[in-house]
């Protein structure tokens, strides 16, 4: 049967303490106990039914966790501060000193930073590979890998994961693959196509306000139980939690996910024919120049389309730097870092967010100078947005 993300998010049913259509929230870091033996069992790690502190788990981050599982179609998840904050615990509970990582090589900055300079510190390798090669995958797994590690459509080359075929690789080897889906929700569904773990920046189009931080861990519930456990749970221990406010603002922000996915995807697939059409270099998965999409295409949700992200070429950094200001000004979106806004967002990868990444790899992984990502708005007039575009494009001699 075919898989349906949005509907198993809307058939969740959940009433407020006073039967409130909203749940309550729980404005609580932690909880009485009517005996003390509840107490002890709770620490033993018996918690059904209590709670025991916030930064383990509160009612509210439960039932965002519930409908991201149901999202996902995963037993169970664990939402935390930021998605950077579900990333490392995850790396962390799976891989310990002498493990060794294959890693997709265009991922987050932040998460490359990580498994790059970060976790070299606890001897655990990382051998960054292309991740649209499967065979380059497999000959990079030794007998000390634990992981294989991706994004579905990776940071900021918009490279897509064959899911399926990495899945193979990891049953095979023994192998756990953790994908970031943060730039396809609703369009993909990981765990659906094989993997193991999949997380998410919530930051981005899964809460689409860019007014809060938050991510998520969704799997097994033996996987999730056991970041959260109390002896050495990754998550609890690390301890990025999110705050139950938060929690309860981006339950209610995802009622809307799947309306804002369809028209991000519309309004991105819409600019991406426009921009190849005059003859701009063009990279978004919708299009039947990109090299993977046919993979999108045969792992994707159909009704959530291609997703929101694109980028182009503007041919150099001051070209690109002069058009962003541009379309600010033009009030087409904002410069800015992040995605998944109502406004369209746009930046300079090479010097903001893969900024981490040094030159020599970005020039190897065809990060250029003049790329520009966009992360493309819920613009109701798309017709009139491309046609403001193409003047700024005129005007600084990118067209
Ligand atoms: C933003 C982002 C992250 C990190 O999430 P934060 O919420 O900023 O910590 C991880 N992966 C991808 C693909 C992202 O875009």
């Amino acid at each position: 049967m075919e898989f349906k993300p949005a509907n198993n998010i809307q058939d969740l049913q959940y009433f407020g303490e006073f039967g409130g259509v909203n749940p309550s929230v729980s404005d609580s870091s932690t909880y009485t106990f009517l005996s003390a033996k509840t107490m002890f069992d709770t620490f033993e790690g018996n918690t059904d039914g209590c709670y025991l502190y916030s930064r383990h788990s509160s009612p509210s981050n439960l039932y965002l966790g519930e409908a991201l599982a149901a999202m996902e179609g995963t037993e169970t998840a664990n939402v935390t501060a930021s998605g950077m904050g579900a990333i490392t615990p995850t790396i962390l509970q799976i891989c310990g000193a002498g493990d060794h990582i294959v890693s997709s090589r265009t991922i987050y900055g932040g998460t490359y930073a990580f498994l790059k300079n970060f976790t070299p510190r606890m001897n655990i390798q990382t051998s960054f590979v292309d991740i649209t090669k499967l065979d380059a995958v497999e000959k990079a797994i030794n007998s000390n890998t634990k992981m294989i590690y991706c994004e579905s459509v990776s940071n900021p080359l918009l490279e897509v994961a064959d899911i399926k075929g990495l899945a193979k690789l990891a049953k095979k080897h023994n192998l756990k693959l953790v994908v970031d889906n943060t730039f396809s929700p609703l369009s993909i569904s990981p765990v659906q196509l094989g993997a193991d773990v999949v997380i998410h920046s919530l930051t981005k189009f899964i809460n689409g306000n860019s007014d809060t931080m938050g991510g998520v861990v969704c799997g097994t519930s033996d996987f999730v139980n056991s970041q959260k456990s109390v002896i050495d749970g990754a998550s609890m221990l690390l301890g990025a939690s999110m705050d139950s406010m938060r929690s309860a603002s981006i339950l209610k922000n995802m009622r809307t996910l799947h309306l804002r996915m369809k028209q991000h995807s519309k309004n991105a697939m819409y600019l991406a024919q426009k921009f190849e059409a005059v003859g701009l270099k063009t990279v978004y998965p919708g299009l039947t120049s990109h090299p993977s999409h046919a993979i999108f295409k045969e792992m994707m949700n159909k009704e959530y389309g291609f997703g929101g992200m694109l980028t182009i070429d503007a041919g150099s950094l001051e070209k690109a730097n002069l058009l962003m200001e541009l379309m600010q000004g033009r009030n087409i979106g904002y410069l800015a870092v992040s995605l998944g806004f109502y406004k369209t967002l746009f930046s300079a990868p090479g010097t903001s967010t893969s900024s981490e990444i040094p030159l020599d790899e970005q020039k190897e992984m065809g990060l250029t100078d003049g790329l520009i990502r966009f992360s493309i708005g819920l613009d109701n007039d798309i017709e009139r947005t491309y046609e403001i575009i193409k003047e700024c494009m005129l005007e600084i001699g990118v067209l």
